[in-house]
């Protein structure tokens, strides 16, 4: 199996060969064919297995692909949530990384750091926002940042998410997110509670085991 056989652009295929990936790991094998499709995905994925470039290189290649909106706006169009800050780092780092040669903005958000930082970069214009969920929040009260226009969303450690005590926050974001969407939801264990989300989050999902 080859990158270039799973539908991503010579953009992508750039920014794959440049952090000298030979070949798609089996979540990327799995994931990004069913992502470019459309469909909603549900996957059981480790950290370490390569999930993060699994959803980032399908919505990278998604977001170049469509034009922004023609007042020259750009609009969040793709939300990943994350459990904590360390992971948001890592996430927003991989999105930066895969996405160097695109014209693509993302904004990385999380509690326990300046807020006023966090709403100037939001004022600039992103297309990407990586986020943990309390601060997501504060900003969505600030009105610092609109979440009308997301086309994707994904959640990244679903489970660490709900054992952390993040259902409250999820139904919120949920709340003023766009309920056409394509969403995503990678988690490293499947369970009742796990289970319980999807069926909330996600419309017909291929359910991906690796
Ligand atoms: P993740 O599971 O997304 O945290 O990725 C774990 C590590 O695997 C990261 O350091 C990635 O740079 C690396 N990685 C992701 N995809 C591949 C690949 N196809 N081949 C080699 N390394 C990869």
């Amino acid at each position: 199996m080859s990158f270039a056989s799973l539908g991503l652009n010579q953009t992508l295929l750039d920014a794959v060969a440049e952090q000298g990936y030979n070949a798609p790991t089996p979540i990327q094998t799995e994931a990004i064919p069913a992502i470019l499709e459309g469909l909603d995905v549900m996957a059981g994925a480790q950290t370490g297995t390569g999930k993060t470039a699994a959803f980032a290189l399908p919505i990278l290649q998604f977001l170049s692909a469509q034009t922004r909106d023609s007042s020259g706006k750009i609009s969040v169009r793709a939300l990943i949530l994350t459990p904590t800050r360390e992971l948001a780092q890592q996430v927003h780092a991989s999105v930066v990384k895969y996405g160097a040669q695109t014209d693509l903005r993302a904004a990385l958000v999380y509690g326990g750091a300046s807020i006023n930082t966090q709403i100037e970069s939001l004022k600039a214009g992103v297309d990407i926002v990586v986020a943990t969920p309390g601060r997501l929040i504060d900003l969505m009260y600030k009105r610092a940042v609109d979440l009308s226009q997301v086309e994707y969303m994904v959640f990244d450690e679903a489970d660490r998410m709900l054992d952390m005590g993040f259902m409250d926050e999820i139904q919120r974001i949920l709340k003023v997110l766009p309920s056409t969407r394509q969403t995503l939801l990678f988690s490293a264990t499947f369970d009742d509670e796990i289970f319980k989300l999807s069926k909330a989050l996600l419309k017909t999902p291929k359910l991906i085991e690796v």
